[in-house]
């Protein structure tokens, strides 16, 4: 979810750069040869680029939490266009790393949007902008499993552009947050017998982040689909139940610690600011959280029926 972190492939000395000197040994012609070199008499004589672009990971690996200060270098167009069609020709090599980066991750994020952990992975976001450091196109801590609104989103940008040079987005690999930034409130709309959430920003340094990828807007429109298929969970087992209990009451109670274990899991699984575990934080905490509001609110007869044969309601 928003503000979680996912596992970084485990590099060792110099072992992102093995990625990149797989990708480009296996490029053909002019490319090749600026990337990665020519093999004369079986002995590869490495180009220049390829030198340079070691010595970059280096600087990449020593700064993976500080990499605002990263200063972009400058390349002719042709060594640019080279660098950046790392990414963007699809060799066999790519394939296999952006696999290794996706199966690292525990199986939520194996399919999910490692920023906003809403929607799917459409591809990789590079959390350096490739237009502005082309030479970290295919770095594995560089690339992000993203959905396209996300990356669309967040584009080229990556500083927050005040004077003081800070990144405008957490990276999801190497920030780590352990405490409550987002904080969501639930609401009843008597008029439209319907539930609304707000989503709250407790630390301005994350609101960048938030607002650029529009997470604030997703999370409040995604918060009533998670809260109306709870909203059918809780009837349905209300249904199956209930004739396990005396009484309304008694089931209201195993009621709420079923909903606070299932809260206390989504708060293990998913972290504190995941929409799952602030949906139903919210929703236990609030005076909405019984059995008997649902049946009323939905005046659902089949459940009210299971309430007046024990006599806990009475039916008009
Ligand atoms: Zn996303």
């Amino acid at each position: 979810m928003a503000l979680a972190t996912i596992n970084p492939i485990d590099l060792g000395s110099d072992v992102s750069f093995l990625f990149y000197d797989k990708i480009v040994n296996s490029k053909r012609g002019d490319r090749k040869r600026i990337l990665y070199g020519e093999i004369i008499n079986d002995n590869v004589i490495y180009s220049e680029l390829y030198k340079k672009i070691k010595e970059k990971y280096r600087v990449y690996d020593k700064h993976v939490r500080i990499l605002e200060l990263l200063v972009e270098d400058s390349y002719s167009e042709v060594d640019k266009e080279a660098l950046q069609h790392c990414y963007d020709g699809s060799t066999v090599a790519l394939i296999e790393l952006k696999r290794t980066i996706i199966k690292n991750q525990s199986s939520f994020y194996q399919s999910k949007c490692a920023y906003c952990g809403i929607d799917g992975i459409d591809g990789m976001d590079h959390y350096i902008p490739k237009e502005k450091f082309p030479e970290y196109a295919v770095h594995p801590h560089n690339l992000i499993p993203a959905c396209s609104c996300c990356n669309g989103k967040k584009s080229d940008l990556f500083l927050n552009g005040s004077e003081i040079q800070r990144r405008a987005f957490f990276n999801p690999y190497f920030d780590e947050i352990n405490i409550n930034i987002l904080n969501l409130e639930i609401e009843y709309l008597e008029s439209t017998n319907s539930f609304s959430f707000k989503l709250n920003v407790e630390d301005e340094n994350y609101i960048v982040h938030l607002d650029t990828l529009g997470i604030i807007h997703r999370y409040e429109k995604e918060a009533i689909n998670i809260f109306d298929n709870l909203r059918i969970e809780i009837i349905s087992s209300f249904e199956a139940h209930f004739d396990m209990y005396d009484n309304l009451s008694t089931y209201e109670k195993s009621f709420k610690n079923q909903l606070k274990k299932s809260r206390d899991i989504k708060l293990r699984e998913r972290g504190i600011n995941s929409l799952d575990f602030l949906v139903y934080d919210s929703f236990y905490k609030s005076e909405y959280c019984s059995v008997a509001f649902f049946i009323n609110m939905f005046e659902d007869s089949n459940s009210k029926l299971k309430l007046a044969n024990k006599g806990n309601i009475k039916m008009d």
